[in-house]
């Protein structure tokens, strides 16, 4: 097995209004193996037109989805969740073989990615809104939710299947019609979950799927549609701001899930350990290539030796390797401009001071692979610690007590995740209170889960994914003023 058989030929196309088809003018985009540089195969490279033919499809959908049912939507993703964990070998296979994770991990994104589905197949029949009595008597407030409407989602390579869950679920449980535009180096996950969706019983035109190289074209055409109500995004930084700028005049609606620069405290009264395990959660998922990764390791003085030694000792263990051979914990980085980035971050780390403590060289080709790297004494102003690394490196970095900690860690553009590792209850809740972060990790590295409300503050983007919040990004808000009685 190797996932690839979970798409038909006609399924390496674009998907517009219930059809599989040909990008117009027939143009081809290839899709890469990270591994070795080889292509893996090739899928439709819409354009401009393609894009406007998908969102007429999703306009043209809409009124009658926005008034199917609840109950309808919900059980369609009730079923699509049941189609993805039923084939999630094949889905990891294929997801490994097109972004470069073991299989084992993008196992773990398939149940991950397919639980927004259950979630929000759960959700979809508890959106509702609210009635009372105006404060000073007389009249009576009512409110009614509706679905924002035709959306368009963009989403990037690191999670191929989750990123697009965590949109597509509350969406169709909203009651929205959507274009997606999946990233171009991790295509066929995609795809396969259009092929899924619609296997489910999603009717025509609630999902269209665009994939294509032309990207600026793609979005500024599509955003200086007025049909078009809704932009999620979620990518990196730079692209966000170029989103938002071009919402501007239609004003769509937006959630902004950008990159991050996440700290992870360790105080002098934590479990080392404990912090250890997490350590590697936080760094190694995605080979460090999430925008949950923790970037940053501030360390106290008295722990970061012993902290240093035992994670150097971890990371140096993990054996790099294809991400679908046996054995393997770490896969490739995504492309070549991926292993230059993390290459030259700790170059210059080491050349400001830092200490080599575990990997630090590329290995000879093919593939782009970087090894897990640990770097001790990295000076606060080392680029490392201000730029996203995407990779399996971990800079440690010292410090003093608990403002100097807080100070640091709050020192950055971004504020998506942050980590504090201590057993100090009261610690606990100043930083909670203090670290100005969407979601703070509490003496664990895994943050994600689809129940709560995933997101970040400045830099990182604005609006919340998975959760009670999820929903709340599809839907608006009438209000209806009455008599009273
Ligand atoms: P990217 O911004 O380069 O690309 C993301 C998507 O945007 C891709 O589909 C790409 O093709 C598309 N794109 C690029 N330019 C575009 C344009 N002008 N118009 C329309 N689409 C355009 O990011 P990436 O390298 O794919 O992903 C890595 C980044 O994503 C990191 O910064 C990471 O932190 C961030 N990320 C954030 C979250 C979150 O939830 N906050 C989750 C995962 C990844």
């Amino acid at each position: 097995m190797n996932g690839l058989d979970l798409l038909g030929p006609q399924q390496r196309g674009l998907f517009i209004g219930g059809t599989w088809r040909d990008a117009a003018g027939g143009k081809r985009l290839d899709v890469i193996d990270p591994a070795d540089g080889s292509v893996l195969t090739d899928v439709a490279d819409g354009s401009v037109a393609d894009a406007v033919d998908a969102l007429d499809a999703a306009v043209a959908a809409q009124a009658s989805w926005a008034t199917t049912p609840p109950r309808e939507r919900g059980e369609i993703l009730r079923t699509a969740f049941s189609l993805v964990t039923g084939r999630a070998e094949q889905f990891a296979h294929l997801m490994s073989l097109e972004m470069g994770k073991t299989v084992a991990e993008a196992e773990g994104e398939v149940a991950y990615g397919a639980e927004f589905f259950r979630w929000y197949s759960e959700e979809a029949v508890r959106i509702h809104g609210r009635w009372m009595q105006a404060p000073g008597g007389g009249s009576r407030l009512l409110t009614i939710k509706k679905p924002v409407g035709p959306c368009l989602f963009i989403t990037p390579w690191n999670f191929p299947l989750a990123m697009g869950t965590r949109k597509i679920g509350p969406a169709i449980a909203a009651g929205c019609t959507m274009v997606v535009k999946p990233a171009s180096q991790t295509p066929l996950t995609m795809l396969a979950l259009a092929a899924v969706l619609e296997e489910a019983g999603l009717p025509a035109g609630v999902l269209n799927v665009v994939t294509t190289s032309h990207t600026g074209e793609f979005s500024q055409t599509l955003q200086a549609d007025d049909r078009l109500r809704k932009v999620s995004f979620t990518g990196s930084t730079g692209v966000g701001r170029v989103l938002v700028r071009q919402s501007a005049d239609q004003l769509q609606r937006l959630s902004m899930e950008l990159g991050g620069n996440a700290p992870f405290l360790v105080f002098e009264d934590a479990d080392v350990d404990a912090a250890v395990d997490g350590a590697m959660v936080a760094k190694m998922r995605n080979m460090g290539e999430a925008c949950t990764a923790a970037n940053r390791f501030l360390v106290h003085r008295s722990v970061a030796q012993e902290f240093a030694d035992k994670l150097g000792k971890r990371m140096g263990g993990l054996t790099v390797g294809r991400g679908q051979d046996t054995g393997v914990d770490v896969g490739p980085l995504i492309d070549e401009r991926a292993v230059e980035t993390v290459s030259q971050l700790v170059t210059d780390a080491v050349h400001d001071g830092a200490t080599v403590v575990c990997g630090g060289a590329v290995p000879d080709g093919p593939g782009y692979f970087y090894p897990p790297t640990v770097l001790l004494d990295v000076p606060v102003e080392s680029e490392i610690n201000v730029q996203e690394i995407f990779g399996p490196v971990a800079p440690i970095t010292t410090f003093e007590g608990e403002a100097d900690a807080i100070r640091l860690a709050n020192d950055t553009e971004y504020g998506l995740a942050s980590y504090v590792y201590t057993r100090d209850l009261a610690r606990t809740i100043r930083l909670a209170e203090a670290l100005e972060f969407g979601m703070v990790g509490v003496n664990t590295g895994l943050i994600s889960n689809p129940a709560a409300p995933f997101g970040g503050v400045k830099s990182s983007g604005f609006g919340r994914e998975g959760g009670f919040e999820g929903i709340e990004e599809y839907l608006e808000t009438t209000y209806v003023a009455l008599p009273g009685g």
